[in-house]
């Protein structure tokens, strides 16, 4: 009998080590921001920043209410406070109001009470908008993340969220560019980043082409409270892996927006993410954005 002891004890040994490890491995990615859900439905989160100018984001709300499409805004705290009727504009379309912070600076290599404190202030003027209903998603400006910053906005009541298709709208590359990018690197659950800030010229004009392609291929847009329903937030990074996440999604859920594109006379130029994961285009992470 002692000789089966070892063997046994070391089996429990190595479980209880691979247990610990996967758990270290959940506390380290807890840390992690938020780039997609795991969904295997034709949805993704449609997400805008704002943080300055008046003249884009009027542009993108008129596009959102022709197509009866919501989105979630992330606004910046001193942008909120200096354009009550259009955060008020956002919220009375039906859209969904997100923390983009207060001043737009890196938060990476800050310590946890400068984070705390540029959150508190946007929390503090967001709130005079939404009441007794607290915000739940804050982006960190410019992407720029450290476990801090998600466990210091954890601590305030916030999930820190990046995205996992970015258009790179903010560099102007034209409004084709914009629309490919989003449609070709569609994939369930995934969180879509746009810009409504006015140094972003094309979102608006990019905009419809975007929600209609999507809608003909099948996909549905919505906010990121209702991506969050739909399945766990996702703290791994897709972006630049060459991997699709979720692939292939679940067909025949929507009977609207499924119809072939024989039967959309007229658009059969805009490029679609099509059946048979394709590589994901390389999607560039870095770089100042709105
Ligand atoms: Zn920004």
């Amino acid at each position: 009998m002692q000789r089966l002891w070892w063997p046994a004890a070391v089996a429990a040994f190595s479980l209880l080590a691979g247990v610990s490890l996967a758990g270290a491995q959940r506390a380290a990615e807890s840390a992690h921001p938020v780039y997609y859900v795991e969904t295997r439905q034709k949805a993704m989160a449609l997400t805008f920043d704002v943080s300055w100018g008046d003249k884009m984001l009027p542009k993108v709300l008129a596009v959102l209410q022709a197509e009866h499409q919501q989105a979630t805004f992330f606004v910046s705290g001193p942008w909120a406070q200096t354009h009550p009727d259009l955060v008020k504009a956002i919220l009375a379309g039906g859209n969904e109001l997100a923390s983009h912070g207060q001043a737009h600076v890196d938060l990476g290599g800050r310590s946890a009470s400068a984070i705390a404190d540029n959150l508190a202030a946007a929390d503090t003027i967001l709130r005079t908008y939404t009441g007794s209903t607290a915000l739940r998603f804050f982006r960190p400006p410019n992407g720029d993340w450290s476990g801090r910053v998600v466990e210091t906005a954890r601590g305030l009541g916030y999930e820190t969220i990046i995205w996992s298709i970015d258009s790179l709208d903010w560099k102007n590359p034209g409004i084709n560019v914009i629309v490919r990018r989003v449609v070709s690197g569609a994939f369930p659950g995934a969180i879509i980043l746009l810009h409504a800030s006015d140094t972003c010229r094309q979102t608006d004009l990019a905009l419809p082409s975007i929600i209609q392609d999507l809608r003909r291929g099948g996909w549905r847009l919505v906010t990121l409270g209702q991506l969050w329903a739909m399945g766990p937030a996702v703290r791994r990074d897709p972006r630049g892996s060459g991997v699709r996440p979720n692939w292939p999604p679940v067909e025949g859920a929507s009977s609207a927006g499924t119809a072939p594109s024989s039967m959309a006379p007229g658009r059969n130029a805009a490029p679609r993410a099509a059946p048979g994961s394709p590589p994901v285009p390389a999607v560039s992470s870095g770089g100042a954005a709105a």
